[in-house]
């Protein structure tokens, strides 16, 4: 069944406000790489929106109403938002689930080393990565360093255009007869993800001539930052492209830029929380962590994060028992907000046309995800793909149905299964995207549009 481009429904209006939108969520995402800069920079909007601090509340004893938001922060890598609705919680919430980490290169705890007159950073990739797409270019450093005293040093090298940058070399076409025959996946292997980040001997004596450079790195990260080689332990440092996203295409239409999985799901659905009034039903937005991974640790869905957060927000409305908490995760509706695969014409084998979605053609639902015979779905009610779809339709909402690609070429997960657990409603759906977990992955600017229109009529319904 063919869906419509979704260009074709919007009046100059509409397209005004979706290249409005579209420049907002670019500059966020140019801003925040990391799932900590993210939370920081919601927090912050969410504080000029009169967005109030769940602890603080707690600790005021106030109680909250009707039409009061409350933002919790999870060890400053999670979020979750809430505003209270006018019917009791236990009738159920509204929520909207994404995540703001995306595949990168950590440092490792023990990293620097100097080898012929270089220092190196050894990594371990985040995330399912093609290691060969992120040799040879430019990456930014981006992070905190926590320190033994108490204080977190926070670390963002590489992003101004004055900054120097890192990167990870390869191998000159000239010797790489022997690279060209291996496997994709062997091309470039994960212990060969060394960061060059140095080639200048500190000057002066140096104890060990062979270590100056890294004698020279470590007074840099000394004087810079006040750290130490042995900081490294206690540090979260991630290797990101450099730069800002950039807008794509001769028409403008799209959007090119890393971290896209899931911030082009997270951005809609923190706007769309700020969009809306009161709503009948809670509405809770919810930004994890540690999804690629497997949404495990405190900071993943796994965690008894929103849960726990849940349960006090019911104690500040004065609705909280146990048996109503239960009754309120079982009676509420979620939608799972991720990426979708979008359908590539250089790789369109990959893909079953009848049931992959489009660059262009508005929001992507999936009724499952999963691989292989659906395994590890989240398999939405079809009365649930019912109601989400006539919220689209009431609303003039551009969507398309997808799987991610064909039947046993493999396939991948959400945090769905997860909400899902605690027997409510769950919707998979989300943007579609090309050159997905690549470093600079790409986005359509009205699919972000329509999806952050679904979001809002979501919540507000
Ligand atoms: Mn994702
Ligand atoms: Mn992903």
């Amino acid at each position: 069944m063919d869906r419509q481009n979704a260009w074709l429904k919007s009046d100059a209006e509409e397209m005004a406000s979706i290249m409005s939108f579209a420049e907002d969520y670019r500059q966020f995402i140019s801003n925040c790489k990391t799932e900590r800069e993210c939370v920081k920079e919601i927090v912050s909007m969410a504080k000029e929106k009169g967005c109030m601090c769940l602890s603080e509340v707690m600790a005021s004893g106030r109680q909250l109403k009707p039409g009061d938001r409350v933002y919790v922060d999870n060890m400053g890598k999670a979020l979750a938002l809430f505003t209270i609705g006018k019917k009791p919680i236990e009738d159920g919430l509204r929520i909207i689930g994404s995540h703001i980490d995306s595949p990168r290169l950590d440092i490792k705890q023990n990293p620097l080393y100097e080898d012929e007159g270089m220092v190196l950073l050894d990594t371990h990739y985040y995330g399912g990565i093609k290691k060969y797409q992120w040799v040879t270019m430019p990456l930014a450093i981006h992070g905190v360093v926590a320190l033994t005293d108490g204080r977190n040093i926070e670390v963002a090298m590489g992003e101004e255009e004055t900054d120097p940058v890192v990167g990870v070399t390869d191998l000159l076409i000239h010797l790489a007869g022997e690279q060209l025959d291996k496997k994709g996946a062997k091309v470039v292997e994960g212990e060969a993800l060394d960061i060059l980040a140095g080639n200048m001997p500190l000057s002066g004596e140096c104890e060990d001539a062979k270590q100056s450079v890294k004698a020279n790195i470590l007074s840099i990260l000394k004087e810079k930052y006040g750290i130490a080689e042995e900081d490294f332990m206690s540090a979260e440092l991630e290797a990101v492209p450099s730069g800002p996203a950039r807008n794509m295409g001769m028409d403008n239409s799209m959007i090119i830029g890393y971290g896209q999985d899931d911030r082009v799901c997270a951005y809609p659905s923190v706007m769309a929380y700020f969009d809306s009034g009161i709503p009948e039903y809670t509405t809770a937005c919810l930004l994890m962590d540690k999804e690629e991974i497997g949404s495990v640790g405190a900071t993943g869905c796994k965690s008894l994060f929103f849960e726990n957060m849940l349960a006090e927000v019911m104690e500040c409305c004065g609705q909280y028992s146990e048996l109503k908490l239960r009754r309120a995760l079982a009676a509420s509706v979620a939608l799972s907000a991720d990426v979708n695969s979008a359908y590539d014409s250089n790789y369109a084998s990959a893909f079953e046309k009848k049931n992959s979605s489009y660059l262009g053609k508005g929001v992507v639902i999936k009724k499952f995800t999963g691989s292989r015979g659906k395994s590890a779905a989240s398999d939405a009610n079809a009365e649930t793909v019912a109601k989400i779809r006539k919220i689209m339709e009431d609303n003039d909402i551009a969507y398309q149905i997808a799987e991610i690609g064909k039947v046993d070429l493999g396939g991948g997960g959400t945090i769905a299964y997860i909400l899902a657990n605690y027997d409510m409603e769950v919707l998979d759906c989300g943007v579609p995207v090309l050159s997905m977990h690549a470093p600079y992955e790409v986005t359509s600017k009205v699919d972000i549009y329509e999806t952050y229109r679904l979001f809002k009529a979501f919540v507000e319904k």
